[in-house]
């Protein structure tokens, strides 16, 4: 199956109440975590009651419990803030390689094989490196994540047409169902229990957005999926002006 941006209001408002909600439960988490270091601090004068250790244990699990809920605020709100976006001519090539080396280690432990088959002959693209980074990364990691070890993850990039250049990062792993692949742009979508936000996809389809890029999935469970993003070679019209 297949799936491509769509939806693209709809995404963009529910971005904007996620991001709201997450400002709005950013104050009520620092209480939470202020008092509950203080309740802590508490419990260290009280040195004669039977439950300490049992009541530390408890207030510990409150503070692992916040310290989670703050990193999705901020992740959301990192997301939404109007970024500032930095263009620059680059090569689209040296990007995915900076990139490639920050799963390195887990690939080398986990006998993954990375291959590349990068266009020599690609255009520089007035773009944003940071971002940019951050898309490959995100995507990077999905396909790390999909594949058991001694997995395969493939990288290529190619001249689309003369104004856009093609990436795409292709993996052997588990792959998706039509469901999962039908909610993947959305916030907060994941089927990876306790290790995953849902905010990987929504962000990077964000980025691309703002890029004046396309992103594209596609997918068959038990084979594996490839993600290709589209981006322009000409700065669109969004990313020059920072919106
Ligand atoms: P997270 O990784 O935190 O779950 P994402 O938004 O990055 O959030 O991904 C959402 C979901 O999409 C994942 O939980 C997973 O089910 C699915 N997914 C994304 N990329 C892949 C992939 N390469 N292979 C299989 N499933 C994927």
């Amino acid at each position: 199956a297949f799936v491509q941006m769509e939806h693209t209001q709809k995404l963009s408002s529910i971005g904007r109440l996620a991001a709201g909600v997450a400002h709005e439960i950013n104050n009520p988490l620092a209480i939470i975590n202020e008092k509950a270091g203080l309740a802590s601090d508490l419990m260290e004068l009280a040195k004669d009651f039977p439950e300490r250790d049992r009541f530390r244990a408890l207030v510990d699990a409150i503070l692992r419990s916040v310290e989670r809920c703050r990193s999705i605020t901020h992740r959301l709100l990192g997301f939404s803030r109007r970024m500032d976006v930095n263009i620059e001519q680059l090569d689209v090539n040296d990007v995915l390689k900076e990139t490639m080396s920050f799963p390195e280690q887990e690939a080398l432990h986990r006998s993954i094989t990375t291959s590349v088959s990068l266009d020599q002959a690609m255009p520089r693209i007035a773009s944003d490196r940071g971002q940019l980074q951050q898309v490959f990364l995100n995507i990077l990691n999905n396909a790390f994540a999909a594949v058991p070890d001694g997995g395969s993850v493939t990288l290529a990039t190619w001249l689309r047409d003369p104004d856009t250049v093609g990436v795409s990062i292709k993996d052997n792993g588990k792959g998706m169902s039509d469901e999962v692949l039908r909610h993947i742009f959305e916030p907060f979508f994941t089927t990876k229990k306790t290790s995953g936000t849902g905010l990987g996809m929504f962000i990077t389809y964000g980025i691309i957005r703002r890029l004046g890029g396309d992103i594209a999935v596609q997918s068959k469970e038990g084979a594996g999926t490839t993600v290709s993003v589209f981006l322009p070679v000409k700065a669109a019209p969004t990313a020059t002006l920072g919106s």
